[in-house]
């Protein structure tokens, strides 16, 4: 069978989805189709009232189902089922989301889905596995640590990878036993509406899920701002977690988990495999064209093998097969939106104008749709724009070093720290360097997660604060009380 389909001949949702059903809503802001740029599509948004209902019916539930104290197991038997439906319905759930994201529709069968699939069966294990404490006090005391559930979690999610970004938040917070009123981003909202409907067919209580359309000035902050979400789970850009960081300061402290941008280094050494580098460097930055927050998009070579590293980049770059997202074959996407082609075209002119040489691309793709060429780009400096600022876009910076401090150095990055690629092999200098490496992530003669769910994610620096994935996940999902009774 194959997986290409007409993306007009999809029936999609407009409205929001609360109490377990679609309250359609009309559409407010148009959403063009990335892969062709047809307007397709108008987004609702929800305001201040409609968040107040998504938040208040959460509430409503979790006291009506007792999902929060229910017994553990029965928490994670639900969340199971959930993953289920979402494999058996991964046909429908890919069409939905390759129709207007940048997700090509044979990569989310083959990878997003089945990855988000297993990571909310991670997170329901964790329900009856992960308790309380006991700890040490003297012989008439008895002192526990408790954790309990939050209560209402607020959850913003981008456009990049809508389903597995949806699934990085629902997952932990419900087997924490929170209920959740999750926004996507404007641009992909049709794959998240979806989860939650399969959720309650799942068996989830109605109301447990809530999803509201719209941006970030208006729904966005009527989130981040309402008394009755308790904690705020965000992953986007770096400037719009900062005016999260904001809005709550000013609206009234709760705690906040970021995972915000990058601008990732991969550093290859000349003894290093340098056939696989140069392929973990070329999927590294041409996944998702390069629409990534983990995106290495700033390879650091020693001098002695750049002219051979750079030459077998260009080949893997020119043998990319772009396309539009509902064709099976295509594993090279289109660019979000006109706007970010506009945005990432300026940097590369800057970055030209202020010396650099352009090996590659360096324009759009002549076909219908935001495809644009990978690119690559040699004497750059640690100033030039390409280097400095976010791209998210295929667009590849090369630097050279000759020794382990210089490599080092230009790794550090001013305001980023995401992740990092280390090609070596040396042994001792991989875990010498993976030490002092200023990121969240080090992947070591690899670039790019693997489905170890356990492996927690979050940035340095400015790249976020706490972590997606992982036991540290599904703690942050839950608060601590202390105990201490005396006998
Ligand atoms: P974005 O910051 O523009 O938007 C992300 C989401 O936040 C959207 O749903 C948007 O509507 C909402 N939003 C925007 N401003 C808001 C505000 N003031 N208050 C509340 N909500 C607001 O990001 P994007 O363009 O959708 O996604 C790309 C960015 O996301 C990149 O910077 C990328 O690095 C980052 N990202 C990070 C991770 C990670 O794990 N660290 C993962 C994926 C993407």
């Amino acid at each position: 069978m194959t997986l290409s389909f007409d993306p007009d001949s999809l029936s999609l949702p407009k409205g929001h989805f609360i109490g377990g059903r679609l309250i359609e809503a009309p559409g407010q802001l148009p959403i063009e189709r990335p892969s062709d740029a047809k307007a397709y599509w108008e987004c609702p948004v929800a305001d201040a009232n409609i968040v107040d209902q998504a938040v208040d019916t959460a509430k409503k539930t979790l006291q009506e189902s007792r999902w929060g104290v229910i017994r553990p197991r029965e928490r994670t038997k639900a969340m199971q089922r959930w993953a289920d439906l979402i494999e058996q319905e991964a046909i429908t759930l890919a069409r939905l989301e390759a129709v207007g994201s940048t997700r090509p529709v044979g990569h989310l069968i083959a990878g997003d889905i089945a990855a988000t699939a297993e990571q909310i069966r991670f997170f329901a294990e964790f329900a009856d596995k992960e308790g309380s404490d006991l700890v040490p006090t003297d012989d008439g005391s008895l002192g526990m640590i408790m954790t309990e559930p939050y209560g209402v979690v607020g959850a913003i999610t981008p456009w990049n990878f809508p389903l597995s970004m949806a699934g990085w938040k629902l997952g932990p917070a419900l087997a924490a036993g929170n209920a959740v009123v999750l926004k996507p981003s404007e641009m992909t909202s049709f794959s998240t509406l979806f989860l939650a409907e399969l959720a309650v067919r799942a068996g989830l209580p109605a109301g447990l899920i809530n999803i509201v359309l719209g941006d970030g000035a208006t729904t966005g902050n009527a989130i981040t701002g309402h008394p009755g979400i308790a904690k705020v789970s965000f992953t986007g850009s770096t400037g719009a977690g900062s005016a999260i960081m904001a809005n709550i300061a000013r609206t009234g402290v709760k705690p906040m988990t970021l995972e915000l941008g990058g601008k990732s280094p991969q550093l290859v050494f000349a003894d290093a495999d340098l056939d696989l580098a140069a392929g973990a460097i070329a999927s590294g930055i041409l996944s998702n064209a390069g629409q990534a927050c983990v995106a290495g998009s700033r390879v650091i070579v020693e001098e002695r093998v750049a002219d051979a590293l750079t030459e077998a980049l260009v080949a893997r770059f020119a043998a990319i097969r772009p396309g539009p997202t509902w064709h099976q074959a295509t594993d090279y996407p289109p660019i979000i939106s006109e706007r970010q082609i506009g945005r990432m075209d300026s940097i590369i002119r800057a970055t030209i104008e202020s010396g650099a040489e352009c090996l590659s691309g360096g324009m759009r793709l002549g076909r219908e749709g935001y495809f644009y060429a990978p690119t690559l780009l040699r004497g750059v400096t640690a100033t030039s724009p390409a280097v400095l600022e976010e791209i998210f876009g295929p667009v590849l910076t090369i630097q050279t070093f000759e020794d382990e401090e210089a490599a080092l150095s230009l790794a550090d990055h001013p305001t980023y720290g995401l992740a990092a690629g280390l090609f070596t092999r040396d042994l001792s200098r991989a875990i010498r360097l993976t030490r002092r490496l200023q990121a969240g992530t080090v992947w070591v003669n690899r670039y790019g997660r693997s489905r170890d769910h356990i492996l927690p994610t979050g940035g340095y620096k400015q790249s976020g604060i706490g972590k997606d994935l992982g036991r540290d996940a599904y703690l942050a999902n839950r608060k601590s009380k202390s105990v201490l009774i005396s006998l």
